[in-house]
Order: structure tokens, then C-alpha cells, then sequence
């Protein structure tokens, strides 16, 4: 193991304490490899599933893996309507399943996101019966400003380059605090506690995954 994948697992150690005394349920996995199978350990055959908008699942073969498993996948590239669109978002608040990254990830344990159209940061609190979130040890900030911080000048320009959005961010590569049409950066949500022990499983990567 090098020097920095050893960093990472006793780094992982301490999170996954900090994570536990929130009610969450904290693993670290050494690679992608191993944390695509440990996600879909936690997902039964049948099961309805859906996801946020994540790189880090896509790149760990969770998406792909769900799509083509047998799974109930709510995919809304079929809605031909903003309407159909809306209901099978709907949807994911009665599924068993809910995939996700996280913009970042604190030192006290803390979840930090910041959401444009929202459904995401929706559905990790309130609804599906587990959220699966998928962290590369990148994710891991300081604090809380430190992880807002991360969404709107690391996360957020690079999102609207693949999303094609006129955003200040876009342009500059920093946050310029906009309310352009496509803001990214609609609700902020610290998620602090779950009051359902073991609801949020929390995927440590000791990778740098996603952005
Ligand atoms: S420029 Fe706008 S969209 Fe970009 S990170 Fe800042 S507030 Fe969010």
C-alpha cells in the first residue's frame, strides 16, 4: 500500500466514528472496484432504485450496474414530458433506494451539499428507505464552509462545463455568488444526523472520484 492509500484508511477510520455518532453507517473501501460491490450488497434483488445527479456513481459502475440488474430503476430518460419527468421523480420518494455522491464531506462527519434543481438534496432527506452515498476521499474538507466552498469552486464550474451552463462559474472557474436562469446553487443542506440509524450508508473511496 503506498504512503497515500495508508493516509486515506486511517483517515477513513476516524470519519467512519464521526459518521457512526450521527446515526449514519460509515465503510471505506480501498477501491472502486470493491465500493461498486459493497453498494450493491446493500440493494436487494427487485428493489426500486434511483439516483441523483452523481459522477462518482457513474464512475464506480454503480449506475450502469443498476440499470442493467435486476432492479425496479426509476429512468427518467424515459419522461417525454416535463410532467412525466416530475412523476417518476415522484417516485423516488417512495423507493428503497436512493444513489448518490456528496460535494463534500466534513471532518465532524457532516454531509454538504449544494443543489440546483433540488431533487437531489430532496430525496436524501426525506423518502427512500436507504441513501447510498458514494464518496472518494477528494470529498473530505475541513468543515462546513471549507465543503460549500468545494461545491462552488471546485465542483460547481466543472459542472457547468459538462451541463453547457451560462453561469458566471462557467466562464470564470470560480463562484460568482450568481442568480443566473441556470444557477446550480439553489439549497445548500448540511446534513448533520439521520433519525433513522443507518438510513444514509456512506461509501468512503479511498480514490479521487468524481468532483
Ligand atoms: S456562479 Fe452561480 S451557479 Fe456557479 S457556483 Fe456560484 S452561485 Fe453556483
Amino acid at each position: 500500500m503506498g504512503f497515500k492509500e495508508e493516509n486515506y484508511q486511517n483517515l477513513s477510520t476516524t470519519l467512519i466514528k464521526k459518521l457512526k455518532q450521527r446515526n449514519f453507517e460509515g465503510y471505506f473501501c480501498k477501491t472502486r472496484t470493491d465500493a461498486l460491490e459493497l453498494a450493491l450488497s446493500f440493494i436487494p434483488e427487485g428493489a426500486s432504485v434511483c439516483h441523483g445527479g452523481s459522477e462518482s456513481i457513474k464512475e464506480i459502475g454503480l449506475l450502469d450496474a443498476v440499470k442493467n440488474g435486476n432492479y425496479q430503476y426509476l429512468d427518467r430518460s424515459l419522461a417525454k414530458t416535463p410532467q412525466e419527468n416530475r412523476e417518476i421523480m415522484a417516485k423516488g420518494i417512495l423507493s428503497h433506494t436512493f444513489l448518490m455522491g456528496t460535494n463534500a464531506l466534513t471532518m465532524d462527519g457532516e454531509l454538504v451539499n449544494v443543489d440546483g434543481n433540488s431533487n437531489r438534496v430532496a430525496l436524501l432527506c426525506f423518502g427512500p428507505e436507504q441513501v447510498i452515498v458514494i464518496a472518494g476521499m477528494n470529498k473530505v474538507v475541513e468543515n462546513i464552509d471549507a465543503g460549500i466552498y468545494r461545491a462552488q469552486n471546485t465542483a460547481a464550474p466543472v459542472n457547468a462545463i459538462r451541463q453547457n451552463l451560462k453561469t458566471p462559474c462557467y466562464d470564470t472557474g470560480h463562484c460568482g455568488h450568481c442568480h443566473a436562469e441556470q444557477c446550480m446553487c439553489s439549497n445548500t443542506v448540511i446534513t448533520r444526523h439521520s433519525g433513522h440509524p443507518g438510513r444514509i450508508k456512506v461509501i468512503l473511496v479511498g480514490e479521487s472520484i468524481g468532483y
